[in-house]
């Protein structure tokens, strides 16, 4: 059953967005009176519901009956609702980069739509996401459409890498700092949405670490289950290589960009099971179907190298979110993986 169905059965086309209670406060309070922004930065890690946010903030900026009522207070009922839940609305425009970047072009049509009027509601909102690839040229010339928008005219930026986003840029923008999700919450949103068992639900909520998107999608998707393992298997392999493979290795990871970061996450994950296996704390594993192969990897390891890999694995995180050297950081971490002539057991 699609996501589809179920709001067609509710007969409710609220977009719906799960935790993030403050800024869904905040945005319907200023919708209220009236006093929105003529543009937002949502910034946060990636997975977290910043797009579904965005979206539902439109929704709500468009709706023909806006209420104080709900979340972000659309009604979900009306014509410009159904068009928003189903991407359809005329006036939501969406801009994602194309390839590695988002283009001084794409910029440029930005620009242009924005000087123009609704086509039907009372606000033409654009939404621009992954707005750190954006090129300097790219942004500086969405700066004077920042600085003097037209009065009809929303702006939504998603980024969930500030370091890369201009100074200028940040400062025009009303700042959203959004972060990862509570276990509770996403574990709540699986079972309600997916109509999971609770210790399932709980299981996968903290498999995905805060990043409700990342559980929605393995909740709905039987293969993406099949490529998170593959992700897991290709890092294991690198304990049975050599220095020097290890650092090939690296340079090949730092080359998929962001996300590294969500591999180390669920590298980690995986890690923190063999951890808990020695520890003897099995009812928080994380990775129940694997369990013969963390506990060969937690009965031939050192509890202290394990945990020792654990800690690098954080700091490395740490570090690439603050940019330094990222090659670097990998090669140094991969240096620090435990050695072993790895085998499957599958
Ligand atoms: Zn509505």
């Amino acid at each position: 059953m699609g996501t589809l169905t179920i709001y067609a059965m509710a007969n409710d086309f609220r977009i719906q967005v799960y935790g993030h209670h403050w800024a869904q406060t905040l945005l319907r309070r200023a919708l209220v009176r009236n006093e929105t922004r003529h543009a937002y930065l949502f910034l946060g890690p990636e997975h977290i519901g910043k797009m579904t946010l965005a979206r539902a903030f439109a929704q709500a900026l468009t709706c023909e009956h806006f209420s104080d009522e709900f979340g972000l207070g659309a009604c979900g009922q009306c014509r410009s609702c159904r068009l928003a839940a189903a991407g359809m609305h005329p006036d939501h425009r969406f801009f994602a980069p194309a390839g590695s970047q988002l283009l001084i072009d794409q910029i440029r049509e930005v620009v242009r739509e924005a000087a123009l009027s609704p086509v039907e509601s009372r606000f033409k909102v654009f939404i621009l996401t992954d707005f750190e690839r954006a090129n300097v040229n790219a942004a500086n010339a969405l700066l004077k459409t920042l600085e003097e928008p037209s009065a009809t005219t929303r702006i939504i930026l998603i980024s969930h890498q500030p370091s890369g986003l201009l100074d200028t840029i940040i400062s025009r923008c009303q700042l959203l700092r959004l972060r990862p999700l509570p276990e509770e919450t996403i574990t709540a949103a699986l079972v309600e949405r997916f109509g999971l068992e609770a210790e399932s639900a709980r299981r996968l909520a903290r498999l995905s670490n805060g990043r409700i998107g990342r559980a929605f999608e393995l909740a709905q998707d039987p293969e993406s289950w099949q490529t998170y393992y593959q992700r897991i298997q290709q890092l294991n392999e690198t304990l049975a290589y050599s220095p020097a493979q290890r650092i090939a290795y690296a340079q090949k990871l730092e080359k998929q960009g962001q996300q590294v970061e969500t591999l180390l996450q669920e590298w980690l994950l995986w890690w923190r099971d063999v951890l808990l296996i020695q520890n003897n704390s099995h009812t928080l594993i994380v990775h129940e179907g694997h369990l013969d192969e963390l506990t060969a990897l937690a009965e031939q390891l050192d509890p202290t190298l394990v945990r020792r890999f654990v800690e690098a694995i954080l700091t490395t995180s740490r570090y690439l979110r603050k940019n330094v050297n990222r090659q670097l950081a990998l090669e140094v971490l991969l240096l620090k993986a435990p050695v072993q002539a790895y085998n499957r057991t599958q």
